[in-house]
């Protein structure tokens, strides 16, 4: 009796294992195809390990899933035939990144091979809202972008949300956001609630973290595996990419490092507590440093890459108060980033946000600062340098991760739908 009942349950085993074999060796093609461009199946073959009829056979598939297409005739180097290469295609198919700001959404769609296929942005004060009402407008921003991708025939796999502050990204949960009002707001279900089927996935991540994401994409091709991102809007946060992975510690707080004890001990800060770096190389300290209460520069109702630009204008016709502003927050970014950088040990700072518009003033300092302090000369002190996607870094890290899914597991991606011209 009991031999009877067996065999069906191994074979289930292995047909299981079958399956999950499959699944991880197409997002491993896919990936080796996203990160190191078109080769052939003999070139995929050798790259993998994995047998030349198992690369074909994956390839078709990833073809018929709209995935991957035939590329040009490779002329190989040695004897024997040219081979066709194969390349990433899934222009079908996008990752839609919404970010939360404390006074605008920002919507970016970005496709399988990292083009922007839709932006949108709404100027939104955040904290003078309820975070009801906040939901119903990022659940419009939401609904324009599906609805607007969907028309051009792309369809969005998945929507990351990218907030400030404490996120829980497992339960969907915004914890403790104290520049946008936020305390435990579960964003995931009550946006759920408001798009029901629209969108199939949704998911939540802190800015900063998915800033660090779109930075490393930016500087991968450098084969860089070790990066922290500092960046500064409202607040100031960071994100940590170790050995090419996104460090999120055990409570998913890694990388808050605007709340970590390296400004003055009694100075307040918007979190509750006291001392924080935030206080010192925040852009609230920035504009107080270089401007009075009345100045243009400080009018919040501004935008706020025009207020910057303008200090940028300021601080290049040599303005004494501006300057000397400058100085004092880079000496603060200094202190704070030589302890991260001891503590981190990356090899590259990369500064984004509000920082960014200021590099060519905070990196000379903050790199002597940084330069000064090596203990073994044959192992260069992080390198600072200016983030190229500043202010859009974390809508669009929010879109990467949205497509992460097809990269993890592309039998997970609806195949799309035959095209009428065939
Ligand atoms: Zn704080």
């Amino acid at each position: 009796m009991k031999a009877n009942v067996e065999p069906p349950a191994t074979v289930s085993i292995d047909a299981n294992r079958v399956a999950s074999v499959r699944r991880t060796n197409l997002g491993l093609i896919l990936r080796l195809l996203r990160d190191h461009g078109a080769r052939s199946r003999s070139q995929i073959a050798v790259e993998t390990g994995l047998p030349k009829a198992t690369i074909s056979t994956l390839i078709a598939e990833l073809v018929e899933r709209g995935l991957v297409r035939e590329g040009e005739i490779a002329r190989g180097r040695g004897i024997g035939r040219p081979g066709q290469t194969v390349e990433l295609d899934g222009r079908g198919l996008a990752g839609l990144g919404v970010e939360i700001s404390s006074n605008y959404l920002k919507a970016v769609a970005l496709d399988a091979q990292g083009s922007t296929v839709y932006q949108a942005q709404q100027a939104l004060d955040i904290r003078g809202l309820d975070a009801e009402h906040a939901l119903d407008a990022v659940a419009q921003l939401i609904r324009q972008g599906v609805d607007e991708l969907t028309g051009r025939g792309i369809q969005p796999i998945k929507v990351c949300l990218a907030s400030p502050g404490v996120v829980d990204a497992e339960h969907g949960t915004v914890i403790f956001a104290p520049n946008i009002g936020w305390r435990d707001v579960a964003v995931v279900k009550r946006l759920r609630q408001r798009l029901g089927t629209s969108v199939r996935e949704l998911l939540v991540e802190n800015d900063a973290r998915l800033a660090s994401l779109a930075e490393h994409a930016e500087f991968g091709r450098h084969n860089i595996s070790d990066l922290l991102l500092l960046t500064g809007e409202t607040g100031v946060a960071g994100g940590v990419i170790a050995n090419g992975k996104l460090l999120r510690g055990y409570a998913g707080l890694a990388g808050e490092i605007g709340h970590a004890p390296l400004g003055p001990a009694d100075a307040s800060c918007p979190c509750g507590r006291k001392g924080c770096w935030e206080t010192v190389v925040g852009l609230r300290a920035m504009l107080r440093h270089v401007a009075d209460d009345d100045d243009p520069v400080r009018d919040s109702t501004r935008k706020l890459e025009e207020r910057l630009a303008e200090l940028v204008q300021r601080a290049e016709a040599g303005d004494i108060r501006t300057l000397r502003g400058l100085d004092a927050v880079a000496a603060a970014l200094g202190h704070g980033l030589s302890i991260l950088s001891d503590v981190v040990n990356p090899e590259v700072i990369v500064l984004g946000g509000y920082f960014s518009f200021f590099a060519d003033y905070f990196i000379p300092s903050v790199q002597d600062r940084l330069d000064g302090r090596v203990m073994v000369p044959s192992l260069p002190a992080s390198k600072v340098i200016r983030s190229t996607l500043g202010f859009d870094a974390a809508s669009y890290g929010a879109a990467r991760l949205a497509l992460d899914l097809l990269f993890q597991d592309p039998t997970r991606v609806a195949r799309p739908q035959p095209s009428l011209s065939g």
